[in-house]
């Protein structure tokens, strides 16, 4: 892989702030980090992160990190994250699919995690431009016991939570579609459909709005990417679902049945936790007790704003 030429270029934001919390941070525009998650290869399942080991020249050098590094002019966070993790530890920029963004806003200065899930091989880790003495796939229990980066260590607890959590989205379509009078009886295959694309659609972009609230799913984070499955029923079977990261379950009879047995299995499968967009009182009271629920008005608003 060839990377663009760094020497002698310097960014604005590449300095000091004097932050109102009393310390200093590095980045005018705040600084970001990739916090890799590789939960496919470990051998009893336990996930492992991707952490650096900071050069001995570097702040808090000796103590381990995520790679990353201060935003740049005319760049997002999270793509200043991809882009640190590439020129540190050879990241691809597309090695995982993003799962949960979390900002530790200081006003002055904020720093944001994205937290991204590897699905398929691990990339190896390579240190590239000599702000890594080491990098390494660490298995999260053995995270608090290496010599962590101060703010790291404090916010590990909180991204720990991120990186075991599997929040998944099911979605009651009909009940969704039907919860506003905007004509949907008319044609119900195009208004699922209308609701799948704005489903699949708002989980491909990176734009902060896309993303789904942290606290929807008891996550600490800004934002959560999690899994999507649609049951779809009777004359609102979609003819051709769209593309993109969601399943779309075509009930054959009740939805409601399809939706109470679907529910039980991801949550078997580890849906951790489980959420569940529907306003019908009798399909409510049929779920599982671990289920958390969801009005079809916050989600279509949510959609509408991403
Ligand atoms: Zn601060």
């Amino acid at each position: 892989m060839s990377l663009p030429p760094r020497a002698g270029h310097r960014d604005p934001n590449d300095a000091w702030v004097d932050c109102a919390c009393g310390r200093r941070h590095w980045g005018l525009a705040g600084a970001a980090g990739l916090l890799l998650v590789d939960g496919s290869t470990a051998p009893d399942g336990e996930p492992r992160v991707a952490l650096q080991l900071r050069a001995a020249w570097s702040h808090h050098g000796g103590t381990w990190g995520l790679p990353g590094g201060a935003v740049q002019t005319g760049e997002d966070a999270l793509t200043a994250a991809r882009r640190e993790a590439r020129e540190e530890a050879a990241i691809p920029p597309d090695a995982g699919a993003p799962a949960a963004v979390r900002v530790l806003d200081h006003g002055t200065w904020r720093y944001t995690t994205l937290v991204a899930r590897v699905h398929g091989p691990a990339p190896e880790l390579h240190p590239l431009d000599g702000e890594s003495a080491d990098l390494r796939w660490v298995p999260v229990d053995e995270v608090a016991g290496l010599d962590l980066l101060p703010a790291f260590g404090e916010a590990w607890p909180a991204l720990r939570r991120l990186v075991e959590a599997r929040p998944t989205l099911l979605v009651d379509a009909a009940n969704v579609v039907g919860a506003r009078p905007d004509g949907w009886w008319r044609d119900r295959a195009g208004a699922t459909e209308r609701l799948l694309t704005s489903l699949a659609g708002g989980r491909r972009e990176l734009a902060a709005g896309a993303w789904l609230p942290g606290t929807w799913f008891d996550l600490d984070a800004d934002g959560v990417r999690p899994d999507v499955h649609v049951v779809t029923e009777g004359q609102g079977n979609p003819a051709a679902p769209p593309d993109g990261e969601l399943t779309v379950h075509r009930a054959p009879g009740s939805g409601d049945d399809a939706i109470v047995a679907l529910a039980g299995r991801l949550l078997e499968a580890g849906a951790d936790p489980l959420l569940v967009a529907t306003a019908d009182r009798g399909l409510r009271a049929r779920l599982p007790a671990t289920a958390r629920t969801l009005g079809p008005g916050a989600l279509r608003e949510t959609l509408e704003r991403g």
